[in-house]
């Protein structure tokens, strides 16, 4: 019998911890504590303990499939590859639509999205960022000149004030919640706002329920009570920001006054004001944010006001401080550093950028390329799919689930039935490859190397610990085969992961200093522009990365969401997600470790409402939006604020997007997941 250990980085959420697969004749079994792992020294949470239980699931999915009669029949991979190729030359450019992945490596986003510009030549490339952090990246850039989490996990920990709006962190990035405790050990204050008492909320010095949705208005009361007390950073805002007049002028409107601002949020004046004096006062507050802020059709005005706050307290650029947006999957933020979305290459250089087109176009070896203007955005694909049918004709999806994932599910399964042909690379059968034409057995995590980059844009290793079950393929194969299938064997012949990374560092100006040498084993924070550079963990030190320098105030005024409860739908419905569950449930609920644990949805009703409805708890009631029914048991708890009420999403059996709003932000695009109006009744016997 041989044993090896695997140090590699989980396939979970975005913290980034490191852990060893443990390998007994050439089949992972187990995970073991990696105790040097840089970003959670040994520690792991229990998605990360039993990351190895989906990976040798017999439900693996094993060879490629193709439907024939509404049936999926086995074939081989060149049968598949020959049907995939003949069917996308067959369409024009822009009928044709992919989707990346966030659980896959950088080398695989990289190649995903360089097949559809240079052998798809589509415009119409993105992937699942745009449902969480899509106004994270356009918020941060428009103030700071750059769209991620500004400060690293491990320097939250020396902050003196840790303030956490719209982030369940203790249950959705474990090992950052290890963070605040270390910060709090060092004598740090901790205000959570939170619709729901989680246990994030419940560690907290000052907790703040609040009615989803109004987030702005909470930010601008904050902002003017501080000026008010004369509390701002004023040496701060003079040498390092602009606008700060305009934004001043927003929020000292009288709407922003405590008391109307308490109103409208339900947090008690009281509480406002000791958080006002608590952030402005601290040695140095961080702010950490999550999808509570960013899943608004005002998501970007909710990022820009937490940007706000952080620039008027003077808390950007040192340890400790920051505005640290925490990122849902273990690669969302290398797959948009990768360009896998409409609007940038890799490294965020602009697709509309002439210069950025050029340099492409001699880096890639091809004479066109998809250019000009920005395509589709996953939830304009799947509008665009519904509502317009027949401009888009086929989609190529890599590893993600929208058929679970995306807002108001009946109008995506409309969508996606009208395509003539679509694609699904997949390691398990999921709701969305039920509906493909063609299916690909892709790797996990576990069976291929490669790259991927956390939450604080530390890059780092996955390393192969076991071959792929059955005929399997890793997604950067797949993609480099099906790249020369469709005539370009130049721009897709790659020996190994490896080679596709020196390709990443040579066009990406913030990877330009990184190799897979340098990465082994701690990673490295990007920006990291030339080989001797050791990586910035910290952005913004000294400036903000826009031409001037100078960070951007900016005047936002609260908006409510797009649809707020009636007499017919008279509560708010929030979403989100459970510790024990990742997402649509792929891989944990493969898992029986976790699945044991939380193995059905369920319904969050406030105790008084719960009352005032005669629902009990654990009862089966009906959950009703203007998109759709849910049958669901109720869990009746005081822990959630009174006219609000939360589904988790991971449950195809209680689908909680069959409700949500597909409403979008403006800019972002990014789906109102968190608040949308909400009708509960007792399910009576007919
Ligand atoms: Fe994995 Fe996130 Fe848990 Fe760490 S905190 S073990 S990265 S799921």
């Amino acid at each position: 019998m041989e044993i090896k250990y695997v140090s590699t980085t989980c396939p979970y959420c975005g913290t980034g911890c490191g852990f060893n697969l443990v390998v007994r004749d050439g089949k992972v079994f187990d995970v073991a504590h990696w105790q040097r792992a840089p970003v959670n020294g040994g520690k792991l949470c229990p998605k990360g303990r039993y990351a190895h239980e989906f990976v040798n699931s017999p439900d693996r999915l094993t060879k490629p499939l193709i439907k024939k009669d509404g049936e999926f029949v086995e074939a081989t991979w060149d049968e598949a590859y020959d049907l995939i190729a003949e069917k996308f030359k067959s369409y024009k450019p822009d009928e044709v639509a992919c989707l990346s992945s966030a659980r896959t490596s950088n080398e695989e986003n990289y190649l995903m999205q360089k097949f559809a510009r240079v052998a798809l030549k589509t415009l119409h490339v993105d992937h699942c960022a745009r449902l969480c952090h899509a106004s994270t990246v356009a918020g941060l850039a428009a103030v700071f000149g750059s769209g991620a989490m500004t400060n690293s996990i491990k320097d939250i920990a020396e902050s003196k004030c840790v303030f956490v709006l719209g982030s369940n962190t203790f249950e959705q990035h474990p090992l950052i919640g290890r963070s605040i405790i270390r910060a709090k050990e060092g004598g740090g204050k901790l205000i959570v706002a939170d619709p729901r008492l989680t246990p994030t909320a419940k560690q907290a010095d000052l907790y703040m329920p609040f009615v989803s949705g109004t987030d702005v208005a909470i930010l601008n009361g904050l902002m003017q009570e501080i000026i008010r007390n004369g509390r701002e950073d004023k040496e701060f805002i003079e040498r390092r920001t602009k606008d700060f007049e305009k934004l001043k002028e927003a929020v000292m409107k009288d709407d922003y006054s405590l008391e109307n601002v308490s109103k409208v949020s339900g947090i008690p004046v009281e509480s406002l004001r000791t958080a006002a004096e608590w952030i402005a006062t601290a040695d140095v507050a961080a702010l950490i944010y999550s999808m509570g802020i960013t899943q608004h059709t005002v998501g970007v005005d909710n990022v820009k006001s937490t940007a706000n706050l952080m620039m008027l307290t003077g808390n950007m650029g040192k340890p400790g401080g920051g505005v640290n947006p925490l990122r849902g999957q273990n690669n969302v933020q290398g797959a948009c550093d990768m360009g896998a979305l409409p609007n940038v290459y890799s490294g965020y250089q602009k697709v509309t950028d002439e210069a950025a087109q050029k340099k492409m176009k001699e880096m890639w070896g091809v004479d066109e390329l998809a250019e000009g203007k920005v395509g589709y955005t996953v939830t304009e694909m799947v509008n665009v799919l519904a509502e317009s049918p027949g401009e888009l004709k086929a989609m190529y999806i890599m590893g993600e689930n929208p058929m679970l994932s995306d807002p108001d599910l009946t109008h995506v399964e409309e969508g996606l039935r009208n395509l003539e042909f679509l694609v699904v690379q997949d390691i398990f059968m999921s709701e969305t490859a039920e509906l493909a034409d063609v299916v690909l057995p892709a790797a996990c995590y576990a069976e291929k190397d490669g790259t991927q980059t956390n939450t604080e844009r530390r890059v780092q290793r996955w390393k192969k610990a076991q071959e792929p079950p059955g005929e399997a393929k890793e997604d950067w194969k797949i993609l480099c085969e099906l790249g020369s299938k469709m005539g370009y064997p130049e721009q897709f012949t790659f020996e190994s992961p490896e080679a596709v990374f020196d390709e990443v560092a040579a066009v990406t100006p913030s990877y330009h200093g990184m190799s897979y040498a340098r990465l082994d084993p701690d990673g490295l924070h990007w920006p990291c522009p030339t080989e001797e550079h050791p990586g910035t963990p910290i952005l913004h030190r000294e400036t903000f990365a826009m031409p001037d320098g100078l960070g951007v105030f900016s005047p936002i005024e609260w908006k409510p969401p797009a649809e707020v409860p009636d007499d017919e739908y008279p509560y708010v419905l929030t979403t989100g997600r459970t510790i024990w569950q990742w997402h649509t449930g792929t891989m944990t609920r493969r898992s029986w470790s976790l699945e044991m644990e939380a193995p059905i949805g369920w319904i969050e009703i406030n105790s008084e409402d719960a009352k005032e409805l005669g629902i009990e708890d654990d009862e089966v009631v009906r959950a009703s939006t203007r998109r759709g029914s849910v049958e669901i048991p109720a869990r009746v708890t005081p822990e959630i604020i009174k006219g609000v009420m939360f589904i988790p999403f991971h449950y195809k059996e209680h689908p909680a997007n069959r409700l949500t709003h597909n409403a979008l932000d403006p800019v972002a695009k990014i789906p109102e997941y968190k608040a949308c109006a909400v009708k509960v009744e007792k399910i009576t016997e007919e």
